[in-house]
């Protein structure tokens, strides 16, 4: 029988058991697989606390629906109605610019003035900014077709202030990333085939709005096509773009947890990963080896690696060398979560809390990089009579911050809320998180050496990369990368 040993807990690790299980299940054929774990629960950079009434996330507060992997994992998990979307009556973001938090304009999509009056009168961008971005009508498109930056794609079609008001606190933000060096082909490929396509940003999200509202005008004529009456698309129309769980993320943990019946070692650390020629004897590929005693191994026929490559580096070093070094190349940054619960009355005269949260752009040289208000985000995040807050530390030349001490952080973290919300009072609860080399970095170029690596592994049958460190960060990513690991097995094993 085939066996597959998955190294790494997280979304990733779990979601590739969940649909190596499916597939056998749907071909008939039986396969086992060991899912191993260094530490001693499982979820990987998904932890939820709920204490006293809060939910706190520690790391994914929700994922993004519009990339429709993490959706359909919960459909094939079958629970998707536990699904929580977002309070999109207090959908507010704002952007602290000059001390003061600026509401995003309305119309905007992916950072992208789709309404002109909404724009026209937002403080956030001067009027000279203003007028660079309608430049973007006009700028034809780059033909040269090699990776650049976001920050020299934004300044291009958009230009500096667009990158340093929009680009850099909401999209850099998403992968803690420095913009100068963060990939546009690996992290935002769309930009580049909206240029292509339409020759202009601001076009092509004119274009898709005109689409939209064309398809909600046939849907309210009763014109909805057989596709979209089925139960699946329903489900996706009612949610909104991020969605959770009730009880936070660590739910689809459990959930997965639940339904897997395969072999689960926590507390395992791989160390090494031994191919054929030292592992002769026992007719598998491979010989897995486990931290603290050498006997302990796992014979295996396949090795999937969906741990993060900083970690997996030195585990390939006596099966692939050159991956080693490719997997070590790929830098991480630090960063942390703070959270803090307040009594709602100690809040309300100091803030409304009316939105999801604001981003901070780096020019108002800020120790936090972005706060949610993760009580009016989400229901079910603190009761009526609480709120909470969670705010980012670290990251791009910040990271030196995550390893303050828990009082210093928390210290810090409530300093940075009475500057830029003015909140002054006591929280009743604080949890920290610390992810340190925590957030892949996606540089110039990223793909194409992911697509080195990817060629690297196919010589050694057997081996398979997965997991944020590659193709994707985000959940929806992650769970991709999973599918697509499956069918590479499955490939492998039918055609040997
Ligand atoms: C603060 C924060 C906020 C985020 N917010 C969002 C969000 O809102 N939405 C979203 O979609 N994404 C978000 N992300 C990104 C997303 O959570 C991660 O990219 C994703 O969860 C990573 O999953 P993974 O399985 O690739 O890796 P991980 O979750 O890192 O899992 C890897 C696992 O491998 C284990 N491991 C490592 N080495 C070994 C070894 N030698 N042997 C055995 N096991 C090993 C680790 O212990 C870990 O459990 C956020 C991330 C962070 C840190």
């Amino acid at each position: 029988m085939t066996h597959i040993t998955i190294i790494g807990g997280g979304i990733a690790g779990l979601a590739t058991a969940f649909y190596l299980e499916k597939k056998a299940n749907e071909t008939g054929r039986t396969i086992s697989y060991t899912l191993v774990e260094q530490s001693d629960r499982l979820g990987g950079k998904i932890v939820t606390q709920t204490v006293d009434n809060f939910v706190i996330e520690g790391g994914p507060d929700s994922f993004i629906t519009q990339k429709p992997w993490g959706l359909q994992l919960c459909r094939d998990l079958g629970v998707t109605d536990r699904l929580l979307s977002t309070n999109d009556a207090q959908r507010n973001v704002f952007v602290l610019r000059s001390g003061r938090l600026i509401p995003f304009p309305a119309g905007y999509r992916l950072a992208i003035p789709t309404q002109f009056m909404p724009f026209a009168l937002s403080p956030l961008i001067s009027p000279l900014g203003k007028a660079r971005m309608g430049l973007d009508l006009f700028i034809p498109p780059r033909m040269d077709k090699t990776d650049e930056s976001l920050a020299d794609f934004m300044r291009r079609r958009l230009g500096q202030e667009a990158l340093d008001m929009i680009g850099e606190p909401l999209m850099a933000g998403i992968y803690t990333a420095d913009p100068e060096r963060l990939s546009i082909q690996s992290t935002f490929p769309m930009f580049i085939g909206l240029e292509q396509k339409h020759g202009s940003l601001i076009k092509a999200m004119q274009v898709a709005k005109w689409k939209m509202y064309r398809k909600k005008q046939q849907q309210t004529n009763g014109s909805t096509s057989q596709a979209e009456q089925n139960g699946k698309t329903t489900t996706a129309r009612k949610l909104s773009i991020f969605t959770s769980f009730q009880g936070g993320m660590s739910e689809l943990v459990a959930i997965l947890q639940d339904q897997l019946t395969g072999e689960i070692q926590l507390n395992s650390q791989v160390v090494d990963i031994r191919s054929a020629n030292s592992s002769a004897s026992t007719g598998k590929r491979f010989e897995v080896v486990l931290a603290g005693d050498e006997t302990r191994t796992i014979k295996t026929d396949g090795v999937v690696l969906a741990a993060p490559a900083r970690t997996m580096s030195s585990v390939v070093q006596s099966t692939l060398p050159a991956l080693t070094t490719a997997l070590s190349n790929i830098r991480y940054t630090s960063t942390s979560t703070i959270s803090l619960g307040y009594r709602r009355q100690d809040i309300i005269s100091q803030h409304d809390l009316n939105g999801f949260g604001f981003v901070i752009p780096k020019s108002e040289q800020r120790h936090i990089l972005a706060c949610t208000w993760s009580s009016t985000k989400f229901h079910h995040r603190a009761d009526d009579d609480h709120v909470l807050l969670r705010t980012f530390v670290g990251g791009n030349g910040q990271e030196h911050l995550v390893g303050l001490s828990d009082e210093a952080l928390i210290t810090l973290a409530r300093m940075e809320l009475f500057i830029t919300m003015g909140i002054t009072a006591t929280p009743v609860i604080q949890r920290i998180f610390r992810w340190a080399e925590g957030a892949p970095q996606y540089d110039v170029g990223h793909l194409n050496r992911v697509a080195d690596m990817e060629q690297m592994v196919r010589q050694q049958p057997g081996l398979y990369l997965t997991g944020s460190s590659f193709r994707g960060i985000g959940i929806p990513d992650c769970v991709k990368s999973a599918l697509d690991t499956v069918e590479q097995i499955w490939q492998d094993i039918e055609t040997p």
